[in-house]
């Protein structure tokens, strides 16, 4: 049967780019549906205006530590508004390269939200378009707890809107996004409490690196509480909101921001006229080969629940192309050993095993950390430490995980993650000389074993 298109992507965020832009350089027709901003959760609400809302809180510590080296800065004034103007035409410049980037690929671009009608049909805009193969790159969407009054909290889709900086703000969650939108909320100035419903937050990292950065953030002067959630927000005559905690205390905001994880977006597609099941979590399930349970229906990127991080969309998107357009280059994903970054105030990043994934996984384990105060708060009167940890196996000396909590973290993770996916050992790591002076040089200086 002759179809419309040999692949037809709904969603034209990270994954749908990705596979849509390399399948057409392997000579397939593809289309492309989007309904609401081409490059996706990470290029709109995501990674790139969180990344610049990060940069634009962390002037704050700059500004104060510019004292220690000599610099008076006087009259110093934050505006929430311009920062946002600012970030918005960024924002829109990247719109434009995204829509570029796909149509001069050859990609036919359609801007409307797409329907799934059967196993090689989508509707966009009342017009039915035929594929051999439909590609769902629909992503997520923020999800907030059945709570009384949650009408009243935001997410992070509206947070990267708002026309003022709140001036008392509660965060919700204890993961990526609550912790990042602390710093920045706090980090702008707004008195900011974060509130998370376990002993902990970041559950998943390395405990040492937890207790490091809830150590850092206190300090600062993040309000962290912990075995707090909200029971119910009401909105009270002047317009500030009550929240009253499950222990019975309440809190009073003026912005209530939920991070408590993102469900898959598949509003409206109309899954109901397929065959495309759903994993228990609600997600779309599917094989090893992105396949759902209808063949020629594959799903990648965070709709998937695997990993939701960008380049991981990207990097399924790109296997989804090779394998279905290009099968001589395919490789499958390597879901081992990805990096990543929490962009706190100070960053997170790690690699690899966490020491309580490695313990549990039978490893018998060297531990080296360093904890030290960065050069570039020596002369200021910042308090700030940083921490590296390295998770070592005693038996194998294979480097198994590297965990880092200080300025730039992300960007001196990144370099290490080549080294562990190339099966690095510490005689390795000891045998590199570093580069001095920089904070990053410790993660091939650490001598001395800190626990077994
Ligand atoms: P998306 O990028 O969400 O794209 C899906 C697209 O599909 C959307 O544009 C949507 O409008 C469209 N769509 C949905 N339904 C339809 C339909 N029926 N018809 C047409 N179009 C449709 N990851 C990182 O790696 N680093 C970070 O620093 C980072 N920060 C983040 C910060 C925040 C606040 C959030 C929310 C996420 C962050 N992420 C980060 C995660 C990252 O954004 C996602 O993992 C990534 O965007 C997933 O890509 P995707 O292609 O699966 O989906
Ligand atoms: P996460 O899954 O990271 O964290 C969700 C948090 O909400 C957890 O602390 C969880 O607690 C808590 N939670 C879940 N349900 C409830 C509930 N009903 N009541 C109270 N608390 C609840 O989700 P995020 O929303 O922070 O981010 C979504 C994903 O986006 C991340 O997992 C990450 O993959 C990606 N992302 C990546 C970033 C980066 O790379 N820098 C930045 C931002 C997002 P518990 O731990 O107890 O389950």
């Amino acid at each position: 049967m002759a179809y419309d298109f040999d692949l037809f992507v709904i969603g034209a965020g990270s994954g749908g780019v990705r596979a849509a832009r390399f399948a057409a350089g392997y000579g397939a027709r593809v289309a492309v549906a989007e309904s609401r901003y081409l490059g996706g959760t990470c290029v709109n609400v995501g990674c790139v205006p969180k990344k610049l809302l990060v940069y634009g809180a962390h002037y704050a510590e700059d500004i104060h530590e510019a004292e220690g080296y000599g610099w008076t800065i006087d009259g110093a004034r934050f505006d929430w508004a311009s920062l946002i103007a600012n970030k918005d035409r960024e924002i829109q410049r990247l719109n434009g390269i995204y829509k570029n980037l796909l149509t001069d690929s050859g990609v036919t671009l359609l801007q409307a939200h797409a329907r799934l009608v059967d196993a090689h049909t989508v509707e966009v805009d009342g017009k039915h378009c035929s594929a051999e193969h439909i590609l769902i790159a629909t992503g997520g969407w923020p999800f907030v707890p059945e709570i009384p009054g949650r009408e009243h909290a935001i997410t992070s889709n509206e947070a990267f809107y708002l026309d003022a900086l709140p001036r008392r703000v509660l965060v919700v969650g204890g993961g990526y996004i609550a912790v990042e939108f602390a710093s920045i909320f706090h980090g702008c100035g707004a008195d900011t409490k974060l509130l998370y419903r376990g002993e902990l937050f970041l559950r998943g990292f390395d405990g040492a690196l937890r207790d490091h950065l809830k150590d850092e953030l206190i300090k600062k002067g993040l309000d962290l509480q912990f075995n707090a959630d909200i029971a119910r927000i009401d909105k009270q005559a002047d317009g500030t909101l009550l929240a009253t905690l499950e222990d019975g205390r309440t809190l009073e905001a003026d912005c209530i921001f939920y991070a408590t994880g993102r469900r898959p977006m598949l509003d409206g597609l109309g899954l109901e006229n397929v065959d495309v099941t759903l994993d228990k979590r609600g997600f779309v399930a599917i094989d090893e080969q992105f396949r759902t349970s209808t063949p020629s229906i594959l799903a990648i990127g965070d709709v998937i629940g695997r990993i939701q991080l960008t380049p991981v969309a990207l990097a399924e998107g790109m296997a989804v192309a090779r394998q279905l357009f290009k099968p001589e280059e395919y490789r499958p994903v390597d879901y081992n050993n990805i990096a990543t970054a929490v962009f706190s105030l100070p960053n997170m990043a790690t690699v690899g095993l966490t020491e309580e994934q490695a313990r549990e996984q039978g490893h018998k384990v060297v531990l080296f950390e360093s904890r030290f105060r960065p050069m570039k708060q020596t002369m200021t009167d910042s308090l700030e430490r940083s921490l590296m940890k390295l998770v070592v196996d005693a038996d194998t000396d294979k480097v198994l995980g590297c965990h880092m909590a200080g300025p730039e973290a992300g960007e001196i993770i990144q370099g290490l993650a080549v080294a562990l996916k190339a099966g690095a050992t510490k005689r390795i790591f000891d045998d590199t000389v570093g580069i001095h002076p920089t904070a990053a040089e410790e993660f091939v200086t650490m001598r001395t074993p800190t626990g077994i």
